[in-house]
């Protein structure tokens, strides 16, 4: 059954993959000044990428993609990741919404925003969450009306990453004239794509974080008309395509290289001649590490087959968050220090980092309860 439900074949990156991972590395270090410990949001850097054709690299040419392989997109994030390059500005758009703008969007929608995209003009976000609805998207109480020229929407959305700073969202509620269909909980679930800097009827207010950072938002929605060219799929294939575009956000080496450079920090302090237990901690993590990394390549060859690995998305997203939620206690147990996010030590101010990341990590794209339903569902044992 294990075999049937999840499949990890083996994966050898190609010699083209091989061949950009110099060029990207040469590429990080000319712009090592830019380089940090996070996922920064800086539009000068994602255009420098576009001019490498390193977003969206893998959609077709037509739409100004540059069609290479899901391998070699892997190594080009892969290196990003690990180097902490701010690739906030294109992140959701390159990895999930583009995609699904290419899998689910009209002639027009894929003319006007793909190649935007590409050039590092357009920023997106996930408008899925709300006060109530977050893994039961389908309890989804912001409803759209049909009215002339387009929809009138009203609604919240909660926990909205960077949803100050996108140009666009892509928005998930249902249809008001779907009611509450206790049969078909995902009747009338409709997705838009909502122009976030120049609609009358939206109010973004921030959620600061454990971290006290503005990351995310909540987003109120009064009577915001969105024209018809801009509902995104059809009328009720909304959870179907929310399903789609949560694979792409599962998988990648972002569910494992959030706190790399606490793992560096840690072999770093450890220093060339570590205690036997030292040594042996950090070569468990390091050995973690490397079959995360060989799950998620395997991830990406299903995609270059055009598969939607969903179980395995699931698998890999829960290792790879247990992980990284170990990190920063194994690493207060190792080389303990009082964690400050200010500190000129990069160890001190990593280990904070990590601190105040982890909780997030099992929460975000999926918890981890809801996450284990869905490989228990994929070896069939609900
Ligand atoms: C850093 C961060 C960034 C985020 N960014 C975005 C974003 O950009 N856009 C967006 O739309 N959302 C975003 N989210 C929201 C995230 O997707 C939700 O928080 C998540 O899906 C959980 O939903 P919830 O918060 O409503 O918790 P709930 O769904 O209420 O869950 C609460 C607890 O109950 C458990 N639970 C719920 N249902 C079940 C079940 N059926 N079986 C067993 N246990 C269950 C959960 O596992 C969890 O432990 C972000 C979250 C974080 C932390």
């Amino acid at each position: 059954m294990l075999q049937q439900a999840f499949r990890f074949d083996p994966v050898e990156l190609p010699q083209a993959a091989q061949a950009l991972r110099k060029e990207v590395r040469a590429f990080l270090d000319e712009n090592r000044d830019s380089l940090g410990n996070r996922r920064d949001y800086d539009q000068a850097f994602s255009k420098k990428m576009a001019e490498h054709g390193w977003v969206g690299m893998t959609w077709p040419k037509q739409y100004g993609g540059h069609e290479r392989t899901a391998f070699e997109r892997y190594v080009v994030i892969e290196e990003m990741l690990a180097a902490g390059a701010p690739v906030g500005f294109h992140w959701t758009a390159d990895r999930q919404s583009g995609p699904n703008i290419l899998r689910y969007g009209t002639d027009e929608q894929k003319a006007h925003f793909l190649p935007r995209i590409v050039r590092g003009e357009l920023s997106f976000c996930i408008g899925m969450s709300e006060p109530d609805s977050g893994s039961d998207l389908a309890g989804t109480r912001t409803r759209a009306v049909k009215v002339d020229g387009g929809f009138r929407i009203n609604g919240s959305k909660l926990w909205t990453s960077n949803a100050h700073r996108a140009d666009y969202m892509i928005l998930f509620c249902k249809m008001a004239d779907a009611g509450q269909d206790e049969v078909d909980r995902h009747a009338g679930a409709t997705q838009f794509l909502v122009d976030l800097k120049n609609s009358p009827g939206i109010e973004i207010r921030p959620v600061i974080n454990l971290l006290g950072e503005h990351h995310f938002n909540q987003l109120f929605l009064t009577d915001l008309f969105v024209p018809d060219s801009r509902l995104f799929g059809d009328i009720g294939n909304g959870w179907r395509q929310v399903s789609s575009e949560l694979a792409f956000e599962r998988s990648g080496p972002d569910r494992f290289l959030v706190l790399f450079k606490l793992l560096t920090e840690m072999v770093r302090v450890a220093g060339t001649n570590p205690d036997r237990a030292t040594a042996a901690a950090l070569g468990r993590l390091v050995a973690q590490l490397a079959t995360l990394r060989r799950m998620s390549l395997s991830i990406a060859g299903m995609l270059q087959e055009g598969l939607q690995p969903l179980n395995e998305a699931a698998v890999t997203k829960d290792l790879g968050t247990r992980y990284e939620q170990d990190l920063p206690v194994i690493a207060r147990q190792l080389f303990p220090a009082e964690p400050d996010l200010a500190a000129v030590d990069t160890y001190v101010s990593m280990l904070a980092r990590g601190i105040g990341n982890a909780p997030r990590l099992s929460i975000q794209g999926g918890t981890r309860e809801i996450l284990r339903g869905i490989i228990a569902r994929g070896l069939g044992l609900r």
